[in-house]
């Protein structure tokens, strides 16, 4: 789960990480209102969407940069104004861009000097690391590729934690004048207990930026939540912004349905996450694309079934459905009983192939048969990918 650096900027509050007040607008009105009560002339409005490179993004009306810096509340408003309500494009939104509905109105901050820095969870040692880099701001990623020396990877034990002789150790190799040193190691810390403590799984700050003056300040922030340890966090769960959320998505889980949209046409519905990473595999491999990835778990119920059918029969680009389910602890003929009563309480307007395997599977592909409902069934996995396939023909 993400969250939007307005929300970000309340927890980095809580944990005691620097970074300049602000809050967010709805309207340009509230948006001059934040302004006027942060009682400075330096200013800066960022559209608040779930993507970042949003400074060199443009919106779809033309208008440049989903970042600003600015110096009165009125032209805080005029710049609100020309993002509320307009779709941004950045490189990572996708061509199809993210709708504004929110800015962030915050203090504007002079930088010396824009790093990066964040925390994540490394699969290959199972503990969290650091990446930090000089070269902060708008291209970390043409820094990856090209200058990759120019990143530095600190990795951290899991159970001692972020030691203080790491800290000052990345604050050196970062540039940090002893001066600056306390306040580099004093926000490194403060974001290794945030990141600890919310069960994150990335921390990122691009940039991390020091000031004149000598202060090191949290300036932009994306983050990312475990969401199987959500439940020990009630208060972070109630931050989701579900309208920046693919809508398949947040309707099925309200079903505890595991399910990821794709942009291909033949819909999945499997029983377990290996099967059905396989089940797109095959599809991929007939030359067919899937529409999702759906697991609907290893003790799906008629009405998850029955719920499953209606995300999937509701994305347009949907062309075939193939069911593919491994009767285990779930007998296939309860499985096929489902299947039919959930095809008979929807209106199924194209093809269905269904492939089961497992207990009583004779008995399920009967039911099947003789409920005389349109239902393509298949020997095996392979024979089912290619009858969905054909079918979206
Ligand atoms: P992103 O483009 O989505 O990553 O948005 P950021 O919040 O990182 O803003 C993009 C760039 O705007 C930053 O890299 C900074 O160069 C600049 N910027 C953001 N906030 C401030 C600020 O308070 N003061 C100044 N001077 N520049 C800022
Ligand atoms: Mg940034």
């Amino acid at each position: 789960m993400n969250i939007h650096e307005y929300q970000a900027k309340e927890l980095f509050q809580k944990f005691s990480v620097p970074t300049p007040p602000g809050r967010v607008a709805h309207t340009p009105e509230e948006a001059e209102a934040v302004a006027s009560s942060l009682k400075t002339n330096h200013l800066v409005v960022k559209a608040q969407i779930h993507a970042g490179g949003r400074g060199k993004g443009t919106f779809k009306n033309g208008f440049q940069g989903g970042v600003h810096l600015v110096k009165t509340p009125g032209q805080v408003r005029d710049i609100a104004a020309k993002m509320l309500g307009q779709t941004l494009v950045t490189h990572q939104t996708g061509p199809d861009g993210k709708l504004v509905s929110k800015v962030l109105v915050a203090e504007a901050k002079d930088i010396s000097h824009e790093y990066y820095f964040a925390i994540l969870l490394d699969r290959t040692t199972y503990a969290p690391l650091i990446i930090a880099s000089t070269r902060g701001g708008m291209d970390i990623e043409k820094v990856a590729e090209e200058t990759p020396q120019l990143i530095i990877r600190e990795p951290i034990h899991p159970l001692l934690g972020l030691q203080p002789y790491q800290s000052r150790n990345l604050a050196k190799r970062l540039g940090f004048t002893s001066a600056q040193m306390r306040a580099a190691c004093q926000v490194f810390d403060a974001l290794y207990r945030m990141f600890i403590s919310c069960d994150c799984s990335l921390v990122e700050i691009n940039p991390l930026a020091l000031t004149p003056g000598g202060e090191v300040l949290a300036l932009d922030a994306k983050f990312g939540f475990d969401e199987n340890a959500l439940y020990r966090h009630p208060e972070i769960a109630a931050l989701r912004d579900i309208t920046e959320e693919d809508p398949r998505e947040v309707e099925a889980s309200k079903y505890h349905l595991n399910y990821i949209g794709l942009d291909g046409n033949i819909a999945c519905l499997v029983n377990g996450a290996g099967l059905a990473m396989a089940t797109m595999d095959i599809i991929q491999y007939h030359g067919g694309r899937p529409a999702n990835f759906l697991d609907v778990g290893g003790g799906a119920s008629e009405e998850q079934v029955t719920e499953a059918f209606k995300i999937l029969i509701s994305d347009k680009n949907v062309k075939a459905i193939l069911v593919n389910i491994f009767g285990g602890i779930m007998k296939c003929d309860i499985i096929a009983q489902g299947i039919i009563n959930a095809v008979k309480t929807i209106n199924l307007t194209v093809p269905l192939v269904v492939r089961l395997e497992g207990t009583n599977v004779e008995l399920g592909k009967k039911l099947l048969q003789d409920s005389r409902l349109p239902i393509t069934t298949a020997d095996d996995l392979n024979d089912a990918a290619q009858k969905a396939v054909a079918a979206t023909k």
